[in-house]
């Protein structure tokens, strides 16, 4: 029996998107997986700049420590302040913390006249928007970011952003990371995606993928369930399977539970293990996470059957790289409410403009 666990690891999560609860209601509401990301996420994050997203950021980082998540591998985008961003979210989780993979989320969607659409002609010529945004990502690298070339989605990418994308990686032999088939929009991901992924590729959601594809499987349960979207039944496939929120969050323990609850209503025979080993998986990208150390309000967190059934299991005490960051429940590097206070701030800026 052990209170402790190594840090945890959130393997798909939006810090840009900490800022979006509370935001005003879309002027229609969504009924379906597309009109979510034309009424929501792609609003909003049209209209973050630099200072939105550090405290979006910080907040989000503030808040995964504070659930013994220390490290978070993270997909970004902000159409309207793309050069530098991935330095800015790297800065604020360096500041409060947390040890964070990004990339730049490139996307055909805004067209070089500056509208939105909602679907891009697989033949259609790379946007100057999905060009800047590889740049961002080839620069951050190039820098000595740590993180990955991200592309949002094969449904708003050119064959010629995917294959660029997929250049850029293999220069820096970092993978691809990028949501694959989370709903009908992308259902037809797979047939495009199949002669350029490879193994170091995070492939994230798979709800519809309707064949296999070589990368790593981040599985999001509580989002998919928001968007109504379907179970992406991670055990049927072979790929190796990751535990992310998709930016609810980053309680790992609560996506853990979340996730068996999902899967047991899908087969009853199965067992905590298998998601605990899903959530083992992210130390892939974060080795070093295996040494961080979690001090837990619970006795028995090495054992999975008990684990799952327990709620309100919080933190006491996280351990990263030999400090102690979190005592006794607060942060000892940061002030929780001053974060709290700027995000807050900063919140009420873009809800203004929405
Ligand atoms: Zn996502």
């Amino acid at each position: 029996m052990s209170n402790r666990t190594p840090g945890l690891v959130c393997a798909h999560h939006h810090l840009y998107s900490t800022l979006a609860r509370g935001m005003p209601a879309p002027p229609s509401a969504p009924t379906d997986f597309i009109s979510t990301l034309q009424q929501v996420w792609w609003r909003l994050d049209a209209q973050l700049d630099a200072e939105m997203l550090y405290w979006s950021a910080a907040l989000g980082a503030a808040e995964a420590l504070m659930s013994g998540t220390t490290a978070i591998i993270d997909h970004h985008e902000s159409p309207n302040f793309i050069e530098g961003s991935l330095d800015v979210i790297a800065k604020a989780c360096a500041d409060i913390g947390v040890r964070v993979n990004t990339c730049f989320g490139a996307t055909d969607r805004w067209t070089d006249d500056g509208k939105l659409v909602d679907s891009v002609k697989p033949h259609s010529s790379m946007t100057n928007a999905a060009k800047r945004a590889l740049a961002e990502c080839d620069r951050y690298l190039t820098d000595g970011g740590r993180g990955m070339v991200g592309l949002h989605a094969a449904f708003t990418c050119s064959n010629e952003t995917l294959e660029a994308a997929t250049e850029l990686a293999k220069k820096h032999t970092v993978g691809v990371h990028i949501h694959v088939a989370e709903g009908l929009d992308d259902a037809g991901a797979g047939e495009r995606l199949e002669p350029i992924a490879s193994d170091d590729w995070l492939l994230v959601h798979c709800v519809l993928l309707d064949r296999q594809l070589k990368g790593r499987i981040v599985h999001n349960p509580r989002s998919n369930m928001n968007n109504s979207v379907g179970y992406s039944a991670p055990t049927r496939r072979t790929n190796t399977t990751l535990l992310g929120t998709d930016g609810i969050g980053s309680d790992m323990l609560e996506e853990f539970r979340l996730a068996y609850a999902r899967l047991r209503e899908f087969d009853i025979k199965e067992n905590p293990a298998t998601v605990w080993a899903w959530l083992e998986n992210g130390y892939h990208y974060f080795p070093e996470a295996r040494e961080d150390v979690v001090v837990w309000s619970y006795d028995a967190v090495d054992d999975p059957w008990k684990l799952v059934f327990t709620t309100g299991v919080h933190p006491v005490d996280v351990i990263v790289d030999g400090k102690t960051v979190i005592n006794n429940g607060m942060p000892t590097t940061f002030d929780i409410h001053e974060v709290r206070r700027k995000a807050s701030e900063q919140a009420k800026r873009l809800h203004e403009r929405l």
